[in-house]
């Protein structure tokens, strides 16, 4: 029962095998939190991250820019119908991003908590 991490690839942008899926760079260091998530390594450029990171922009619709936009007129206190209106995306479609914006939110604080207290400063540079 091997885990297969075939379809995740590295989050550190300056890594050398950012964005590159199947490199066999990465390993799981760690289960944590409810949903036992797992924590990934990178052994190229030793950082460590979720799973679940960036979650909020996959599988979905919206081009990234798009939803980036909608996150940040919500964020700056736009209401639905005033981005929905703004952005010429369904109200159906901001409501979406506006729960997985806040259950990001969750994982963010799931993460924080995982990696307190032995390390937290994050990922060795
Ligand atoms: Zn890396």
């Amino acid at each position: 029962m091997g885990d297969d991490l075939s379809r995740f690839c590295c989050h550190n942008p300056q890594c050398p095998d950012h964005g590159q899926r199947g490199q066999g760079n990465l390993t799981v260091c760690m289960r944590y939190g409810r949903h036992n998530r797992r924590l990934l390594y990178c052994r190229t450029c030793k950082a460590r991250f979720s799973e679940r990171k960036g979650t909020p922009l996959f599988d979905t619709r919206l081009s990234n820019d798009k939803a980036i936009a909608v996150l940040h007129h919500l964020a700056e206190g736009c209401g639905v119908r005033q981005t929905s209106r703004l952005l010429g995306v369904s109200k159906d479609t901001v409501v979406r991003y506006g729960l997985r914006a806040g259950q990001h939110a969750q994982q963010l604080h799931d993460e924080l908590v995982a990696f307190s207290p032995s390390d937290p400063r994050g990922p060795v540079r």
